[in-house]
């Protein structure tokens, strides 16, 4: 059996150690050799001896221990041998300082190969050995201790730092890094990249009606389909509930930011299988492409960011690019945001009305409810600004239910053959509770079922279309009135109006406004026909001129509204409107 010390001084090394009776560690001390091996041979750290060119002299019993292997078979060996191919530029800087003269301590820490085949990661103390007659260093003495566990734990404490728990993405500040560096080497090779920012359709509903052990499972596919779509040099990150962001860098034709966002949108619509429960989500993509205009992370972000909420305001379910017009509109409306929940409890917003006329009677049949928001420092803002704001916040839910209240009391004060519209927005639809505040608007004013009209537009419809018309048939049947509103904008799909009885069909004034035009005209003309097979009425919006009002009534609408019957009129001057006109019902009867 070779013995495990090589070359050693040969009154250093001598007798073997277990044939040594210890008689008492006071006598040991002053035995050098004695003491030596005490210390080498009880010591958990693997003590090595080693000569200059590497090679191992002597190595301690705990190798075996730590490294696996009988510490015989290591001596003659070289470290280099043994460690992690990534770590030897490590060992040998460490090495060639060691070499410096013996006043060099070094730590350093490698993975060293275990006799099993697995790297165990080892925290190695070195310190040269000198000639003390020549001042050259003759080797080296190092205490190799196991720092796996520790550096385990260090990984995974690094990893959850940078980490989602839930998805193993990046996290948001993983992100923002990898967003610096794209920044950093585009500015340095005057390359592009993209940021897109993501954010799920639909989670929400599933998440709270599934329970949330779906919802993670749902994210937890959605992350995995999203690194199937991209490649090992993108980052995608994971920034908080159902928000993802991706960099892609090296772009080019079939890696184009569009391209990229087209395909995250085909893998994530397809359906998943939730534990037996199939579901569908979709994704909304913002996607910005720096093209060496200097933008920071921040304001990449924030673009990206800004498209997305176009994308999702555009029907969901698809992507935008940014454009700065856009960007400006935005700021705006954060900051509306944020003004808005304190406007609803100062009393800040309020209804005015807008006649809707029977086109052959002139006599009123509607007057349809219109919010304004009387802001302290904006002055007056339409809808078109806040409505979104307020669906994106959640506050159109209190805000709808106040407009059905205030519009159903004012109602009351007309006479019982005028109407009240009420325009409902996507997001009211989907939320639980349209219903009880329809319900406890009538109650409340006293006003009857039938007086009430309720205008959704085809976005509406397209979501969770099947409950929306579950929802829309019950209200029917208590007697209130659906019209859909804006038609032939959006997806102007004429199944939907097979899909459900509405009472009336408002065609949208973009066609009225082009009526002199044949296809226009032709349009209008189509839609009058199906909307009276299907025993709909029609509703010319937008009508601004005498010509136009003279062009839709001869294309067979029925009933008009704009500004050149009336513009939106507040509360009192409704009142007086409705008095003043003739009040003959028309042909508005039982819609
Ligand atoms: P809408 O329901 O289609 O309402 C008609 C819009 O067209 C109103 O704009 C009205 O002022 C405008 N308008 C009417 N006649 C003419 C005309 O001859 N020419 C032109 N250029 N415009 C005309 P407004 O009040 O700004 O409302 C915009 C949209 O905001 C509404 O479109 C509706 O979708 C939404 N909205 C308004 N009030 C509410 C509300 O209480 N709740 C919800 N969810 N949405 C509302
Ligand atoms: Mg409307
Ligand atoms: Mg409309």
């Amino acid at each position: 059996m070779p013995n495990h010390v090589m070359d050693c001084p040969a009154d250093a090394l001598a007798a073997p150690t277990s044939s040594c009776a210890w008689p008492s560690l006071g006598a040991i001390v002053g035995h050098s050799e004695r003491l030596f091996r005490l210390l080498a041979e009880h010591t958990n750290d693997v003590i090595v001896l080693g000569a200059p060119d590497m090679q191992c002299l002597y190595v301690s019993p705990a190798a075996l221990v730590v490294l696996g292997y009988d510490p015989h078979d290591l001596v003659g060996t070289s470290p280099v041998d043994f460690i992690h191919p990534d770590d030897i530029h490590v060992f040998a800087e460490h090495w060639t300082g060691i070499l410096g003269g013996p006043e060099v301590r070094t730590v350093c820490s490698v993975r060293h190969r275990h006799r099993e085949g697995h790297f165990v990661w080892i925290e190695a103390s070195v310190r040269g050995v000198d000639d003390p007659r020549s001042g050259q260093i003759i080797g080296c003495v190092a205490a190799l201790r196991d720092i796996t566990a520790r550096r385990e734990a260090e990984d995974e404490i690094r990893h959850r730092a940078l980490h989602d728990v839930l998805t193993g993405l990046p996290n948001r500040s993983l992100f923002r890094d990898r967003l610096d560096q794209a920044v950093a080497h585009a500015a340095r090779t005057r390359s592009h990249f993209a940021v897109l920012a993501c954010d799920l359709d639909r989670f929400k509903a599933i998440n709270d009606s599934l329970g949330h052990p779906a919802g993670d499972a749902l994210l937890r596919v959605t992350a995995a389909r999203m690194r199937a779509v991209l490649r090992s040099c993108d980052t995608v990150a994971r920034l908080g509930g159902d928000e993802f962001a991706v960099v892609l860098t090296s772009l080019d034709e079939a890696h184009s930011a569009e391209c990229v966002a087209e395909r995250l949108i085909a893998a994530l619509s397809e359906p998943v299988d939730l534990d037996g429960q199939i579901v569908e989500v979709g994704v909304s993509i913002g996607i910005v492409v720096a093209a060496n205009d200097g933008l920071g992370a921040d304001e990449l972000f924030k673009r990206a960011d800004i498209a997305l909420y176009e994308a999702k305001a555009s029907g969901r379910n698809t992507y935008r690019a940014f454009c700065p017009e856009v960007g400006r509109r935005i700021a705006t409306r954060s900051h509306l945001g944020l003004d808005m929940k304190e406007a609803i409890r100062r009393g800040e917003f309020r209804l005015v009305y807008q006649p809707v006329i029977d086109a052959n009677t002139g006599a009123v049949v509607s007057l349809e409810a219109l919010m304004r928001w009387q802001h302290p420092v904006h002055g007056e803002i339409g809808p078109s600004a806040f409505i979104p704001v307020a669906e994106e916040t959640g506050l159109i839910v209190p805000l709808g239910s106040w407009a059905f209240q205030e519009a159903c009391r004012e109602a009351t004060h007309w006479p019982p053959h005028v109407r009240v519209a009420v325009n409902i927005s996507a997001v009211q639809m989907r939320r639980d509770g349209l219903e009880l505040a329809v319900m406890q608007a009538l109650a409340t004013s006293g006003l009857p079922a039938s007086r009430l009209k309720l205008e959704v537009t085809e976005s509406v419809l397209m979501q969770d279309a099947d409950n929306v018309l579950a929802c829309l048939h019950r209200l029917r049947a208590i007697g209130v009135l659906v019209a859909l509103d804006d038609f032939g904008t959006g997806y102007s799909s004429l199944s939907y109006l097979r899909r459900f009885p509405f009472d009336k069909i408002k065609i949208d004034r973009s066609f009225i406004r082009d009526i002199a035009d044949p296809n226009a005209a032709a349009i209008v003309r189509a839609v009058v026909s199906i909307g009276e097979r299907l025993g709909m009425g029609i509703v010319a919006e937008g009508v601004e001129t005498a010509e136009q009002l003279e062009l839709v009534r001869r294309e067979g609408c029925n009933q008009v509204q704009g500004f050149l019957l009336s513009r939106p009129l507040t509360a009192e001057r409704a009142r007086a409107y409705v008095r003043s006109r003739p009040g003959s019902v028309g042909n508005d009867q039982g819609r």
